[in-house]
């Protein structure tokens, strides 16, 4: 039985899919033109059954009318399944169904006089549909069309058919179709508003939330990972590494004599030097390896799935990239660093092998700096 309900559910996802697509704006745009479908559908109904069992005398317009109805369904269908509409500025295809469905109505209203009282309430059924993209252009000329083709159609036929369509009724249909209209119109529009401006505070609120988690992730100064975010990935590389068994490495690097370069050229440069440090680093290093500031001068480099003795060939590459740096604001400077090598054991934990980085780093410091060490 829970077989049958799911392969019945599942059968039920296939048929939407082909319906009305798996694609999020389309499958809104169809469903919401399907909704509008569902209305025409009732309406040839209830005009088939108005013919027989007559209540509508001669058919023969209102057959046609069916049909165009039909037929209108069948394009507007047709454009949205296919994906036409999206080369169009109307692509909810909003402006054209309105337009269409209240032509429709009107014509009904002129073919079926018994009942026209029907029809003028989908007249405002109609502009609902509105609320959900209508430009405020767009419904000016919605009203104006109905309000102008509805009241021409009225005057036709109370001059060709004064008995069934009294001049005076006519008036007052007309009147109460001129004043319902643009109150539903104005307060679907009003709506509308509230709706876009809902959405653009959301994807105002998606951007901050993308600026706070940028800053949360980074440092300022370099625009590297903070240190914060480094402990994260390194949580992570053990995790990874207990599953996986891909090796790793941390390597600690820590600018030599950098407060001489401070002392000597200034804050400013100093920050110069870390800047272009930092921007020399993240073109040397792989894509899986993560390099972030892990304190005033140093940093840290995460290197995925390397051994220590690969770890430390990539970082002389860093070597003589640095060696090589020339700091626009002070062309006379030249730095090198020092850096500490640990690759993770099995077992230990984070704090343990950054420990080991950082003795490796001191022995690289105390046996002459601008070297690697593991
Ligand atoms: P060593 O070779 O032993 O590493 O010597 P060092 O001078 O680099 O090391 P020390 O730890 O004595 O000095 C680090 C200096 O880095 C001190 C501090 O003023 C400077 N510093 C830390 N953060 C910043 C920063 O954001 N900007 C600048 N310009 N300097 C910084
Ligand atoms: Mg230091
Ligand atoms: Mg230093």
């Amino acid at each position: 039985m829970r077989h049958f309900a799911q392969g019945l559910a599942a059968s039920g996802d296939r048929l939407a899919r082909v319906v009305i697509t798996a694609d999020g704006k389309q499958r809104i745009r169809l469903s919401r033109s399907l909704t509008s479908m569902f209305v025409y559908v009732v309406s040839i109904l209830t005009i088939e059954y108005s013919i027989r069992s007559g209540i509508i005398r001669d058919p023969y317009w209102v057959r046609w009318l069916q049909v165009g109805m039909i037929l209108w369904m069948a394009g507007v269908y047709a454009v949205l399944r296919s994906g036409l509409n999206e080369r169009l500025t109307d692509r909810g295809l909003t402006n054209l169904q309105i337009l269409g469905a209240n032509t429709w109505i009107t014509l009904g209203y002129a073919l079926c006089p018994a009942i026209r009282g029907g029809m003028m309430m989908l007249l405002t059924l109609v502009l609902v549909f509105g609320i959900f993209d209508l430009s405020r252009r767009g419904r000016a000329i919605v009203n104006t069309w109905t309000l102008s083709f509805f009241g021409a159609v009225q005057w036709y036929m109370s001059q060709k058919y004064p008995a069934e369509y009294p001049p005076r009724i006519e008036l007052v249909h007309w009147c109460m179709v001129a004043t319902v209209v643009p109150v539903v119109s104005l307060l679907g529009g009003q709506l509308n508003d509230m709706r876009v401006k809902l959405k653009q505070q959301k994807a105002d609120l998606v951007e901050a939330l993308d600026r706070i988690r940028e800053m949360a992730q980074h440092d300022e100064l370099t625009g590297l990972y903070n240190r914060r975010h480094m402990n994260q990935l390194i949580e992570d590389a053990v995790r990874n590494m207990e599953r996986s068994g891909l090796h790793f490495c941390v390597c600690i690097i820590d600018i030599d004599f950098f407060k001489k370069v401070n002392d000597t050229y200034g804050h400013g440069v100093g920050d110069d030097v870390l800047r272009n440090f930092a921007r020399q680093a993240g073109t040397i290093f792989r894509d899986t390896d993560s390099i972030a500031r892990w304190g005033g001068e140093e940093f840290l480099l995460l290197m995925g799935n390397t051994r220590a003795e690969h770890a430390s060939i990539a970082v002389q590459r860093l070597h003589a990239a640095i060696g090589g740096m020339v700091i626009a604001t002070a062309p006379s400077l030249r730095v090198t660093f020092s850096a500490g090598v640990a690759q993770f054991r099995q077992g230990e934990n984070t704090t343990a092998v950054i420990e080991r980085a950082d003795q490796a780093l001191y022995k690289a410091k105390e046996t002459g700096r601008n070297q690697t060490m593991y």
